[in-house]
């Protein structure tokens, strides 16, 4: 670990960190039944920061049969939704009181700016927790007025069972606590796999979820690859659910293994989101908003704007303030306050960026700024924030997803083209535009096919508020009054009361 960053280490995250890694099963803390472990690696500095346990099929299965148990018997099942609702108020409470270490290790793992952790990412979870909370006393069934006489009808809302979590590593803790917060708030039970590239904010989550009163095997944490922990949860015939936030082509995946014993799906998958620039917008902002667009947690974002259509009257005007902006940004440790940006996730993310950037270069795309790890970092999986210019339609860097600090900014005419150049991906997440006329905007908005458009803002989130994708980005939507149908099932009870004729 680089000196300079080590001594910004709290002593409770160094602690956690150098203290033997195990997974929670059923309330314990357990190895894998193999004893294998990985590294999770700090990106920023390419070292390994610490072992975990590689969990794999056996432990997955040992984990669902906690997890059933938890929730066919036990003080689980029989604990009232307002019970329910403070343990997760009480989790909210305590991933608060450790605000700072949450930030810290999501700072370690992932490489993100400790200041962005600290200001988004873990208030984020806290807030999340507590907007659940509330639900565990609120989720209602209906009365129906059927017209058989005699009959009183009602439904209800159960909770669907054991359900998989299979949890990304872009925004490790926070997309722990989209899946966690509405499916205990619903009653489920719950076996979750953290990405193996950022597995430690969940196992310390998993200290806090013990603390906050969750009953044994509520919630299991299985440490693991994706294919083997992962594959083995969307493979178990006693599993339920299984809930997905990744990549497009994984998501297929789990879809097809999901279908032999018919497992609910939701699957929150890849992007490659229209930012839609129109003349008689704020430019300033326009131009401040499609940077932040792309570069927040560096392009690594499913919702990210990386296709960022600009008028062509203005074009010459915003791109280079938005080159301005990129090349303001700091790279650096993500420790480091001086950092804007950090690295990567992953070897294989820096990798994969590069191969994007080769093969925009290769496909004739121009680089107004950026394309590669700046000379003055040896070390680490830093790129730069970069815009291609130039490109065409068909071009790799504007068809797929790039899930780094990579922007294709295109000039266009009119209102008509600029949303069906919008809409031609395979993607749905996202989609945003800037203007000041309240007409157009609501006009595109109302014709961009994506789960979620902003309106002169971008990256805006809030449990409140349901996120999720159209075409391949996937289907369910997270957050919000919507969760809930991703984590019960509808019971219609028919009373006859005795009273026909
Ligand atoms: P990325 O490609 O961006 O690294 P992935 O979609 O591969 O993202 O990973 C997201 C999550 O899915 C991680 O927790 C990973 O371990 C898991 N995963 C990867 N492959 C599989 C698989 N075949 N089955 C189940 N889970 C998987």
């Amino acid at each position: 670990m680089q000196a300079v960053t080590e001594s910004l280490i709290a002593p409770a995250v160094g602690e956690f960190i150098s203290r033997r890694k195990q997974m929670l099963i059923d309330g314990e803390w357990v190895d894998a039944a193999s004893g294998e472990t990985f590294s999770t690696v700090d990106p920023a500095t390419e070292e390994s920061l610490a072992e975990v346990p590689a969990g794999d099929a056996e432990d997955v299965d040992r984990a669902v049969r906690a997890a059933r148990r938890a929730f066919e018997s036990g003080p689980w099942p029989r604990m009232t939704a307002s019970e329910r609702g403070r343990a997760i108020w009480k989790l909210a409470d305590l991933i608060e009181e450790n605000l700072e270490e949450f930030a810290q290790l999501e700072t370690l793992d992932n490489g993100k700016p400790l200041t962005v952790a600290r200001a988004a990412d873990i208030p984020l979870v806290v807030d999340h927790f507590r907007y659940y909370a509330g639900w565990a006393t609120k989720v209602e069934g209906e009365t129906i007025p059927v017209s058989v006489p005699g009959m009183f009808t009602y439904t209800t809302r159960e909770p669907v069972g054991v359900v998989g979590q299979i949890i990304p590593w872009n925004f490790p803790l926070l997309m722990a606590a989209w899946k966690l917060g509405v499916a205990l708030a619903c009653g489920n039970t719950v076996v979750l796999k953290p990405a193996e590239q950022t597995p430690l904010s969940a196992l310390r989550l998993g200290e806090l979820i013990d603390a906050a009163g969750f009953p044994p095997g509520v919630v299991n944490i299985v440490t693991g690859y994706g294919e083997t922990a992962g594959a083995a949860l969307t493979k178990h015939p006693d599993v339920d659910k299984v809930a997905f936030t990744g990549s497009t082509e994984v998501g297929k995946l789990i879809m097809a293994t999901a279908a032999d014993s018919l497992k609910r799906v939701s699957l929150e998958l890849g992007g490659k989101s229209p930012n839609i620039v129109f003349a008689d917008a704020d430019l300033d902002l326009a131009a401040e908003g499609a940077a932040a667009a792309i570069y927040f947690n560096h392009g690594q974002c499913c919702c990210a704007g990386s296709r960022l259509f600009i008028e062509d009257k203005v074009f010459d005007k915003v791109l280079p303030k938005i080159v301005d902006y990129s090349e303001q940004i700091q790279l650096g440790p993500g420790l480091d306050p001086e950092t804007t940006m950090g690295p990567l996730v992953s070897s294989e993310q820096f990798e994969r960026v590069n191969g994007f950037l080769d093969a925009g270069k290769a496909e004739g795309a121009n680089i107004a700024t950026g394309g590669g790890r700046p000379d003055s970092l040896t070390k680490g999986y830093f790129v730069a924030p970069t815009v291609f210019t130039g490109v065409k339609p068909e071009m790799k860097v504007v068809r797929e997803e790039i899930f780094g600090p990579v922007v294709c900014a295109v000039p266009f005419k009119d209102p008509e083209e600029v949303v069906a150049a919008g809409n031609d991906t395979a993607y749905g997440l996202a989609a945003a535009v800037w203007t000041k006329d309240i007409q157009k905007a609501h006009r595109a908005a109302r014709m961009l096919k994506a789960g979620t458009v902003w309106i002169n803002c971008y990256n805006q989130f809030d449990a409140a508020a349901p996120f999720g994708g159209y075409k391949q980005s996937g289907f369910g939507r997270e957050m919000g009054k919507a969760a809930l149908e991703l984590y019960t099932q509808l019971k219609t009870t028919w009373v006859n009361l005795g009273e026909a004729g």
